[in-house]
This record gives structure tokens, sequence and C-alpha cells, in this order.
């Protein structure tokens, strides 16, 4: 057995929804990551066993890498199909926000989710949910929205229904969240559930493979460069930039999805406590953040570059040139100096 975490008012009031809904609505954060398409489609999977009506919404397209995963293929994309996806949520009776605590993070999808009349679920793990659902099951300390997703599952007591292709997605966004359970993952908890979810029939080396070993020669060749070329070390703060344009990653065909992970190499030094990727994208410049120890790159993502996070994983957005990007965040920096140096 596992540890009540989810309050049981909740558990028994979104159970209730979906006992009462037919047509269900699930809508995950804009550049969904394996975690939001993992938790969205394993829910997804749930829902259809139990015969319900369900479909899948996000507000941009999915990266390649998480292509292969069932259901990947009937997922709304709303800045492709933008009316099926705004009648899809008007017509919903219940919709469930999966891996995301504000309506922002959902961007053009918001107002329809906002104005609907259906009930609300959020089930997310970052910090300081907004007041937007019925029920907000919110618990940073799971490391994953998808292991909420197998929680939540079991506690209403349909673990029947749990099925491989759910087991398949929840196991991808446990291990894309952690790192391939290499940070944010020393809880026994963890591998029971895995235990679980290899015993309904998953491959988890398969999925490891079908993840992580896609990549194509010229994101092979973007991330080389990323290193050598891009990549500046602050010693004085324990601090490392990598910096890509929108010319430079033209330069390598760059595919959505490619950059995925540059942002945790430098933390392999011992010599970084803190890294920063900032990278040029279409109409605003993205940053991602990662930290060990206490450092908290959510604070730093939420003081400077309007985003947030996770203690050790966050990111943000600068509405400005590239160039000005990299200047504020060298500007920044040195106020996090006696923290940065306190910390490991
Ligand atoms: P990544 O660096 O992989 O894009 O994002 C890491 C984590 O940072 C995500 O799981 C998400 O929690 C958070 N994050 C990334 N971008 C943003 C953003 O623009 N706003 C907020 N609030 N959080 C973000
Ligand atoms: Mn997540």
């Amino acid at each position: 057995m596992i540890t009540k975490i989810i309050a049981e008012a909740e558990i028994q009031k979104a159970k209730q929804y979906i006992e009462d809904a037919d047509r269900i609505v699930i809508v995950t954060h804009i550049t969904p990551d394996g975690d939001a398409i993992g938790s969205s489609l394993g829910l997804y999977h749930f829902l259809l066993e139990m015969g319900k009506q369900a479909n899948v919404i996000v507000p941009n397209d999915i990266p390649e890498f998480l292509r292969w995963m069932k259901g990947a293929n009937d997922i709304i994309v709303h800045e492709k199909n933008h009316p099926i996806a705004e009648e899809t949520i008007a017509a919903a009776e219940l919709i469930f926000c999966m891996d995301f605590n504000v309506l922002k993070r959902i961007e053009k999808v918001a107002p329809a989710v906002e104005q609907s009349k259906a009930k609300k679920v959020m089930i997310d793990h970052h910090l300081s949910p907004g007041i937007f659902c019925n029920v907000t099951m919110s618990y940073p300390q799971i490391s994953s929205t998808s292991e909420m997703v197998f929680r939540f599952i079991c506690r209403m007591g349909f673990f029947e229904y749990l099925n491989k292709s759910c087991a398949e997605c929840i196991y991808t966004g446990m291990m894309t969240d952690t790192g391939s359970f290499t940070y944010n993952s020393n809880k026994a908890e963890i591998y029971f559930i895995i235990g679980e979810l290899i015993k309904k029939g998953i491959n988890k080396d398969k999925i490891y493979a079908l993840v992580y070993n896609t990549v194509s020669i010229d994101r092979l060749k973007l991330q080389g460069y990323a290193i050598y070329e891009k990549m500046k070390i602050y010693p004085e703060y324990r601090t490392s930039l990598i910096t890509l344009s929108q010319q430079e990653l033209d330069k390598f065909n760059f595919q959505r999805g490619d950059t995925e992970g540059f942002v945790n190499i430098p933390l392999s030094s011992n010599d970084i406590v803190f890294s920063a990727f900032i990278k040029e994208d279409k109409g605003y410049v993205k940053i991602s953040l990662r930290s060990k120890g206490d450092f908290s790159c959510n604070q730093f993502a939420m003081d400077n570059f309007n985003g947030g996070g996770h203690l050790n994983a966050s990111g943000g957005e600068y509405f400005g040139s590239f160039e000005n990007a990299i200047k504020h965040f060298e500007k920044v920096l040195p106020k996090y100096k006696e923290l940065l140096l306190k910390n490991n």
C-alpha cells in the first residue's frame, strides 16, 4: 500500500465528477514535456477504459520524442486545430487541468477553459496553484503529475482500469520529470509504483530508449556546439549559461524538443550549482534553469523572468531581445552570490 498523500475529500469529489460526466477534456501546458503528455494521456487511457469520452487538448504541438506514445495522434493541438479544440472544450462537462498551476500556462486555450461551465479538476505538482478549479489537487512534494495520476486512480479504487497504455504514459512522465530517476526521486514509493506499472505490462527499458535514444545527428551536433562554443562559466557564482539564438538553431535544423536536456548537462560538473539556458524563440526569449541543493531556481525565475516551477527546475520568459535577456541575466546574477555559494 502507498501513503495517502492526496486528500480524501479531493479524491472523492473528483471521482464523483468523473462518474457524472460523459464528455471529459484534459488540458495541459504550452510546449508540453514528458510529464505533461504522460499525465494527460495516462488519464485519457484510464477514462477510455472506463467507457468515458475523453479528449486531450494542448496549446501547441507535442515534441517528436513523445510521438510514439499511444494516443499521441488523437491529441488536439489548439494552435493547429483551433475550432475543434474550442468546440470540444465548450462541450465538456468536466475538464482536467494537468501539470500546470495557473491559466497563463495554457496561453490561448485559457479563455475557453475559463469561460467553460464544466467542473474543473487540477492535478499538479507546481508551487503556488491559482484558484480556478473546483478541485485543486496540488502536491509539490510529489515528483511528477504522472505519479499523481497513478495515486489518483488507485485511491478511487479503479486500479483495474489502469491498463498497459495508461501505465506506459504514467511511467514516461515519472521518468522524464526526474531525469530518469536521478533527481527528486529518492522516495521508496516511486519504486513501488514502478513495480506496479511493470506488472501492468510496461517495458521500462524500451520506454527509456523510445524517449532518449532518438536524437538526430543535427541534434547531437547542436549539443556539441552548445557546450563547446556557447557555454559561459561564471566561476565566482558557480554558474553556467548556455545561449542559442534563432540563427544558430536554424543552422542545425532545429526541431522542437532538440534542446531538451541541454540545461542539465553543466550540472554534471562539480563546479556548477546553477545552470541557465537562454533560447531565442519566436516573439520571446525562453529561459530554463536548473540547480543543485537548496538554491531556488523557482525564486530566480519568478524574480527575473516572469516564470516559476520547482526548487531545482524552473523556467520563464523574457519579453525583449535575445541580447538583452543575456544582459539581464548577467546583471541580476550577482544578487544571488551569497545564496549560490552557501549551497553545496
Ligand atoms: P523547462 O526548463 O524544462 O522548460 O521547465 C522546467 C520547469 O519549469 C517546468 O516543469 C515548469 O514547471 C517550469 N517552467 C518552465 N517555463 C515556465 C514559465 O514560463 N512559467 C512558469 N511559471 N513556469 C515555467
Ligand atoms: Mn511535471
